[in-house]
């Protein structure tokens, strides 16, 4: 039996994505063998990777003059890899802080140049998105980072925000392919898939084209955007498998409607969760109502000493992975795309049935 499954990430796939991969595990469209066993360098599995792009493309409406990359390392390295791709000729870099992974950022960025932290959230623990008009931004700033979607504190942009001629870089890991997105707004969007994408392994890069002429000298080879993009990301060996499974969750995706009609999906999920917490006095939230995440909802139980009955209790029916992360405590649940509404309904039939009987 499969379980509703509300973990960060690696998250929940769409189950027909898992039925069409196992279908196809041993024998891919009469290929005789596996995605898994493919050379990169085949006609077919060339053709897989194409249309990964192409619908991904698609589903984003992605402009011609970006690039699609897909690479390895995750949102981490490219934490290292935005400097070294960005900062030829400059020496800074502005950062938007907002949460755990924007310090991860933040961090990272500090051993490549000087970080200018623009505006952070720290002074109300991360609990908002700092309006733009209070961002100290440097006009010679090399790019100004932001995360979109804060996975540990559940905090989202609900705009986009405007740097003018300087180049917007987004770690988008946790919502890309939730909601509507004007790429032609950002410079460069990256996130790992193993959020709301595919499996682990994968990294998405988008690039606008005009930025590949920025990179240290220093770059590794596998990590240069110009010289992915001029090798259909085959510098190295790519993450084939994941590839593949990422390009069958876009067909999904495709098949379902679109970005348009998932968002909205999206919009009645979280508000479903959402609106069951602000009912309660028992379960608390933090994060200011305009900025709270579609995709990562964190909740704490006003007594913290029924955090693990009720951790059982969900478990019992059938609900995994509810625990928040170790960062800040009590209780995160994701409801990603491949989330299906009954595991949110069955999550607020519990909420109310827990405070019910404990309240
Ligand atoms: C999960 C996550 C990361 C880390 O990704 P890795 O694939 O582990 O490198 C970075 N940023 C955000 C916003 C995330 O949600």
């Amino acid at each position: 039996m499969r379980v509703f499954n509300f973990s960060a990430g690696p998250a929940v796939l769409p189950e027909a994505v898992l039925r069409q991969a196992a279908a196809e595990m041993l024998d891919w469209h009469g290929s005789g063998m596996s995605v898994m066993e493919m050379s990169h360098r085949g006609k077919e599995f060339i053709g897989i990777a194409a249309k990964a792009e192409a619908d991904l493309r698609t589903l984003l409406s992605i402009p011609a003059n970006y690039k699609v990359l897909f690479l390895q390392g995750g949102a981490i390295a490219e934490n290292a890899l935005v400097p070294m791709n960005l900062l030829a000729g400059r020496t800074a870099a502005d950062y938007i802080n907002t949460g755990e992974w924007s310090k991860k950022s933040i961090k990272e960025a500090k051993k490549y140049c000087t970080v200018n932290v623009a505006a952070s959230a720290e002074d109300r623990n991360f609990t908002y998105i700092p309006p733009r008009e209070t961002w100290k931004l440097d006009a010679a700033a090399a790019y100004v980072h932001v995360c979109t979607n804060e996975t540990i504190g559940g905090v989202e942009y609900q705009w986009t925000p405007d740097t003018g001629a300087v180049p917007l870089v987004a770690d988008m890991s946790s919502h890309i392919l939730s909601r509507t997105v004007d790429v032609a707004k950002y410079g460069v969007i990256y996130g790992g898939a193993q959020k709301n994408a595919g499996p682990a392994g994968l990294t998405l890069v988008i690039v606008r084209d005009d930025l590949l002429d920025r990179a240290l000298p220093i770059i590794p080879s596998a990590f240069h955007w110009k010289e992915q993009a001029a090798n259909d990301s085959m510098v190295n060996t790519p993450p084939t498998y994941a590839i593949y499974v990422a390009g069958l969750v876009f067909e999904w995706l495709l098949r379902e409607g679109g970005i348009a009609a998932i968002e909205s999906r999206n919009v009645a999920k979280a508000k479903l969760v959402y609106d069951c917490l602000d009912r309660s006095e028992f379960y608390l939230t933090a994060v200011r109502k305009e900025d709270r995440s579609r995709m990562n909802v964190p909740f704490k139980l006003r007594d913290a000493s029924l955090d693990e009955a009720f951790l059982k209790g969900a478990k019992e029916r059938g609900m995994v992975q509810l625990k928040g992360h170790r960062a800040v405590g009590g209780m995160r649940a994701s409801i990603y795309n491949a989330m299906p509404i009954e595991g949110v309904q069955t999550l607020v039939s519990y909420l109310e049935d827990f405070e019910r009987e404990h309240g």
